[in-house]
């Protein structure tokens, strides 16, 4: 029987780089895409060798073609990082905005079914905790964030109305904080930057006081919960993340523990419209998906750790933001 196609955007990316490695697993002929302004070749260079996999080095702002038959869409090109987006805001309204209309255009016409990469950032600063799908969020439209955080709900509004105008199949999966290999280690987001100031030496940075809370998945689990939603019935938002909270303060210690470094935590001011909770509701995911993470934050800590320590020595030096939260003010 033929393959399966599939087009993964934002391939070359964290998140798509998994995904492109368990649908080639599972058989599929895998056309991925990325404009590489976040994404990194290195992290799917291994499957360019197979016949199932194809590569576009495109931006999918602008109209996507694809010959032949596809079967599946998986939405996942996005800056997602604080510091890429506050470095690229029009970029990442674009893809959210312009990227998922183009997509959902392509979808239409291959009568294709599209899963997009929503995220726990729709939910703002949240007043309830943990955050159910039916929780609508607190979001600053014109704070830093508000870039990234419209442009997802935005995604969100307009894939829904792909489904019910158009009858279009579509799948809305809501990441939580997630971590693993292949995570860029100088995005700034807290987990590679405690692991990277503790391989180098140098103080892990607490933004505030680290009394706010995440919740973090390891990317294992992510990837299946994505894998069931998207071959589920289910249209409306699933959240997807590992309930398991824990403050920044703790995290760090947890790191300190891991890692063995003889540094402290140091505290900088905490950035804009920093969330101070947030915590998945995954009552949905276990009962529509019958999912729930697996790996322990011990466990998946230590994998990562290894991973970063693997990183070539020009990698763990390169920092290109010390100070997120001067850089954010
Ligand atoms: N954070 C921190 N030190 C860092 C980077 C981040 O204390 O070096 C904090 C940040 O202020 C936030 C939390 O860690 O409260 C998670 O930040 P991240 O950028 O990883 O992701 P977010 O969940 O805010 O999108």
């Amino acid at each position: 029987m033929a393959r399966k196609r599939i087009l993964i955007t934002g391939a070359a990316g964290f998140l798509g780089s998994h995904l492109c490695d368990r649908f080639i697993a599972e058989d599929f002929h895998v056309i991925a895409m990325d404009n590489l302004i976040t994404g990194d070749l290195r992290n799917i260079e291994h499957l360019f060798k197979l016949e199932n996999f194809e590569f576009y080095h495109h931006d999918v702002s602008k109209y996507v073609y694809i010959p032949g038959e596809l079967h599946y869409i998986l939405h996942f090109a996005s800056p997602a990082s604080p510091i890429d987006y506050l470095k690229i805001p029009i970029q990442t309204l674009k893809v959210g905005s312009l990227g998922t209309h183009n997509l959902l255009g392509l979808a239409r016409h291959k009568n294709a079914r599209m899963l997009i990469a929503s995220t726990s950032e729709i939910y703002g600063d949240p007043s309830v905790n943990p955050q159910p799908e039916e929780y609508w969020g607190n979001v600053n439209t014109v704070g830093p964030r508000g870039v990234y955080d419209e442009a997802k709900r935005f995604q969100e509004s307009i894939t829904m109305a792909y489904h019910t105008f158009h009858g279009l199949e579509t799948r809305i999966v809501r990441i939580f904080n997630t971590y693993g290999p292949r995570m860029r280690l100088n995005d700034g987001r807290v987990l590679p930057a405690f692991i990277g100031q503790a391989i180098r030496g140098e103080d892990l940075t607490v933004f505030g006081d680290g009394s706010q809370t995440r919740s973090f998945c390891y990317v294992d689990d992510l990837i299946e919960g994505i894998y069931r939603l998207l071959f589920s019935d289910y249209a409306y938002p699933v959240n997807i993340g590992n309930p398991s909270e824990i403050t920044i303060k703790e995290f760090g210690e947890e790191i300190i523990k891991l890692t063995g470094t003889s540094q402290k935590m140091v505290y900088k001011d905490l950035p804009v419209d920093d969330p101070k909770q947030r915590r998945p509701d995954i009552t949905k995911a276990r009962e529509i998906l019958n999912w729930e993470p697996k790996v322990s934050r011990a466990e998946g800590l230590k994998i990562t750790y290894e991973y970063f320590k693997s990183l070539p020595k020009d990698v763990i030096e390169k920092v290109e933001h010390k100070d997120f939260a001067s850089f954010n003010k």
